[in-house]
């Protein structure tokens, strides 16, 4: 439905969240604008590739024009799959089994995915705004404040500026993320190497996450297979807008203690490569073949931290959606999906308030209850599952790598 309203919206960061909820606002006609602090739409790389689940794609269906959705189900993997639990050679401890339906879980690519979302917001995401606070309260105007001394006035501010967010401080005073003992070095290498795929059959539609024989280190792996080439299906159904090059690739994220890892690194994208060799030294031959291969500027350093639920929201007119509020370990694959669905379903109650002419302050508290319960059951699952995955716990670390991997088979032979 489409409202008339002279109601406007600010929006702090243009990554998914921020993005999804802006085009779920614009379809409904009301004046959002975003504000992101990168210069211009693809500065980072970022190029990883996000497993959305029901609720990711959920979201995706609610808040996108029908052709949008339909090209973020064109170019992504192919639907279903396995995440499979091994010892560092590979050998299977358990796996997980994906359903095999077009809208339960889809592998995208996280590039094409922000692409698709920024379709049709021409002139409404504003770069080079670095979001600093939050100004004014009553029945004035808000003010969302920038680094450069400037500010937009709206009724509605969102803080969607990810897990460093400027504003939670403000809007969220409570609530500063904790630190875990854990950290990832991701890269991507490419899938097709020497003619042939540097991923085994066996592995085609797998996921892998291999632990290593010391407890508190292990390595991710999984392909990413365009299902359509992104160029093709853009020039299809979004004409003019930027299409990546999509080229299959391998993302690969080794999992590391916080204490091994050399302060000052992170932006040393050589040294963290060199870093993820080392560390992977008694890993499969495969693994250390990704990491050779690895395109080097797509390798990032990411300290995992999780949310603490906030109580307090003393800005009744601002809020916040996506990382800035529910920070988490990257295990479950719960991060995006949560903060797409934040997107959706803070869309939907202020287009309900706004159409039904009930006051946004209590739209945007029903959206903080709901939120809050759902998102930090998100972030107490994927803080369980990392301890038990990379945790120093020495009986589920033997059950893992040493008895479960010798009641199977050998899937990855070693040459
Ligand atoms: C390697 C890796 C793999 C992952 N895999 C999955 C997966 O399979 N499934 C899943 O669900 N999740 C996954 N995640 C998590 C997922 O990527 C995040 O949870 C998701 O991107 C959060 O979205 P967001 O909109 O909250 O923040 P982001 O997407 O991080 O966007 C925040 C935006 O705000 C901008 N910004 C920051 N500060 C400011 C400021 N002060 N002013 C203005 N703009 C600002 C940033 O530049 C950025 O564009 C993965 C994460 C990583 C690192």
């Amino acid at each position: 439905m489409v409202i008339s309203t002279d109601v406007t919206v600010a929006i702090a960061g243009a990554g998914l969240s921020g993005l999804c909820l802006a085009q779920r606002l614009m379809r409904a006609g009301i004046d959002v604008h975003v504000y992101e602090r990168d210069p211009g739409p693809f500065v980072r790389r970022q190029g990883y590739r996000l497993i959305l689940d029901r609720h990711g794609l959920d979201a995706l269906r609610e808040s996108l024009p029908v052709p949008l959705y339909r090209l973020a189900l064109a170019t992504s993997d192919e639907p279903g799959g396995h995440l499979r639990f091994t010892d560092s050679r590979l050998r299977d401890a358990f796996t997980i089994t994906f359903k095999d339906e077009p809208h339960a879980t889809r592998q995208v690519d996280r590039l094409t995915l922000r692409s698709i979302l920024q379709s049709g917001l021409n002139g409404r995401i504003h770069y080079g705004k670095d979001a600093v606070a939050v100004d004014g309260g009553g029945p004035a105007k808000l003010r969302l404040r920038f680094s450069d001394g400037g500010a937009a006035a709206a009724d509605v501010v969102v803080g969607a500026d990810g897990v460093g967010s400027a504003l939670r401080a403000q809007l969220m005073p409570d609530a500063d993320p904790a630190n875990t003992p854990m950290a990832g070095v991701y890269g991507r290498s490419p899938l097709w190497q020497g003619g042939g795929s540097v991923i085994p059959d066996a592995l085609r539609t797998s996921g892998v996450l291999s632990i290593a024989d010391r407890p508190g280190r292990a390595f991710f792996f999984t392909s990413m297979r365009f299902g359509e080439n992104p160029q093709e299906a853009f020039a299809r159904l979004a004409p003019g807008t930027f299409a990546p090059t999509g080229h299959d690739y391998v993302m690969w994220g080794l999992l590391l203690r916080q204490d091994e890892v050399p302060t000052g690194i992170s932006g040393d994208l050589l040294a963290l490569r060199h870093l993820a060799g080392r560390m992977s030294v008694g890993f499969h031959p495969l693994i250390r073949r990704l990491i050779d291969t690895a395109e080097l500027d797509a390798t990032v350093l990411n300290l995992f931290a999780t949310g603490r639920r906030p109580h307090r929201w003393p800005v009744p007119r601002a809020t916040m959606i996506g990382d800035a509020v529910h920070a988490m370990p990257p295990f479950g694959a719960h991060g995006g999906n949560t903060a797409l669905r934040d997107a959706a379903l803070l869309g939907r109650r202020l287009v309900e308030a706004l159409t039904g002419g009930t006051p946004v302050e209590d739209a945007i508290a029903g959206y903080q209850d709901e939120m809050v319960s759902y998102a930090f059951r998100a972030v107490d699952n994927s803080a369980r599952l990392m301890r038990r995955l990379t945790g120093t716990a020495a009986a589920p670390h033997w059950v893992l790598t040493r008895v479960l991997p010798r009641l199977h088979r050998v899937t990855v032979p070693e040459a």
